[in-house]
């Protein structure tokens, strides 16, 4: 706790003990019941486990206006986080992500807004949910886990791991951004390009639980991610003076953050920190890679394996989400849809909301923004609906265009040429 405090030494929210309100885990397709405080990977079913809490109990010990007189950061909602014990928290400083307005871009009375993820740990938001899953481990005693990522995964997980003292072995598919081979890598975890695709890399790291004894932390295979990611529909509902948008556009992979937000909102609404209409909740993949949307418009409540997956938008290329259901119920219970918008759209999105907002999305961020220009066309979404665009991950982990223009300072400048 010491390290903790001197590294944020204004911050109550980690160094007061609080009390946790988990009362078990229920497996989110059939609904039976499992023991809190034990490690689990999937249910009997094979399917993704959800915390349940006691949502009485934490109306009865906390306000909103407690709430809002903590620091702002991702342990301000512990009363709706799994961890028990304060010293098991592993934290590199969770900050609260800013909403950016991008008035510009918005064509109607309705708000366009980002919420740009991109400022937490390791520079996306898969922070909130490794941070939470490493803490969780740490309160079980693991000490070795592994992975199978597209970049971002494999980088928080290595941060938090390494932060914890763990051990972490991570599998990339060969085509995962060099940037992040290298951040995984120098933040101290074990890591391999495979010349398969991210369920390859899976397939890697659930056969070798035995021979290795690590602890699988697939997304969705652990149950503490979500919770992690809860905290970003806690956090804007927050944000927003508990209060929500008409729409959300999540670009979605493996699915973590719109069902943690869809759970956050739900646990919201059953204590009356949240009245009125919920958000539509939309998930925006890339016609390369777009099983989720498939599923959606075929009415189907699982998605098939989806072949041949390609788009410049790693974090979304996930041909089979284990979570697929959960997606889907999401979606539909908030009267929201599936849309893919492609790699062209994706690129001028991403420029467009740089060169005029000063914005710089990632690729997956950029989706959404292309997503959202397609619905309001498709007459999906009204213009003056408030929006916000999730942007997971900072624009500056990836390849920039190029820029290329030269001077010679020891020649006189033409300043006119410069214009
Ligand atoms: C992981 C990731 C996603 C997808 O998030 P899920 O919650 O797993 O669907 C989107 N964008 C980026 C940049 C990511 O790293």
């Amino acid at each position: 706790m010491a390290r903790l405090r001197s590294f944020m030494n204004t911050n109550d929210n980690l160094t007061t003990d609080r009390p946790t309100f988990v009362t078990h885990l229920e497996c989110g397709m059939e609904g039976d019941h499992y023991e809190a405080d034990v490690m689990h990977g999937l249910s009997k079913a094979g399917k993704p486990l959800l915390v349940k809490y006691d949502l009485e109990g934490i109306q009865n010990s906390v306000t909103k206006e407690d709430m809002e007189s903590r620091p702002t950061d991702l342990w301000r909602y512990r009363e709706f986080l799994p961890v028990r014990k304060t010293e098991n928290i592993v934290s590199l400083g969770e900050i609260h992500t800013p909403i950016v307005e991008i008035p510009k871009l918005a064509p109607g009375s309705g708000r366009l807004l980002v919420k740009d993820e991109g400022r937490l740990p390791t520079g996306s938001f898969k922070a909130r949910g490794l941070c939470m899953a490493v803490s969780k481990a740490k309160e079980f005693g693991i000490q070795k886990v592994a992975m199978p990522t597209n970049g971002n995964a494999g980088a928080a997980l290595a941060a938090y791991g390494s932060r914890a003292g763990m051990e972490s072995y991570i599998f990339c598919p060969d085509d995962t951004p060099t940037i992040n081979v290298r951040e995984i890598a120098a933040q101290g975890a074990k890591v391999w390009s495979v010349n398969g695709l991210i369920n390859d890399c899976g397939r890697i790291v659930g056969e070798g639980k035995e021979a290795m004894g690590w602890f699988d932390f697939s997304t969705l295979k652990e149950p503490y991610r979500i919770e992690g990611k809860k905290t970003m529909g806690l956090e804007l509902a927050d944000q927003m003076g508990w209060q929500v948008p008409d729409v959300i556009f999540y670009p979605t992979g493996g699915g973590t953050g719109l069902i943690g937000m869809w759970k956050a909102f739900n646990e919201l609404r059953e204590i009356g920190w949240l009245t009125g209409k919920q958000p539509r909740m939309v998930a925006v993949q890339a016609t390369g890679c777009a099983p989720i949307v498939k599923a959606w418009e075929e009415g189907k409540e699982h998605a098939g394996l989806w072949k041949n997956a390609h788009t410049i938008a790693a974090g979304i290329r996930v041909p089979v989400a284990v979570g697929d259901f959960l997606i889907l119920r999401a979606v539909r219970e908030s009267d929201g849809f599936a849309i893919a918008v492609d790699d062209t759209v994706i690129s001028s999105g991403l420029e467009e909301v740089a060169r005029r907002e000063g914005l710089l999305l990632c690729p997956e961020g950029a989706a959404t923004y292309a997503a959202y220009k397609q619905s309001l066309e498709d007459g999906r979404i009204s213009p003056d609906d408030t929006v916000v665009l999730f942007n997971c991950a900072t624009g500056l982990k990836y390849e920039m265009p190029p820029a290329e223009d030269t001077l010679d300072c020891t020649q006189p400048i033409d300043y006119e040429a410069l214009k």
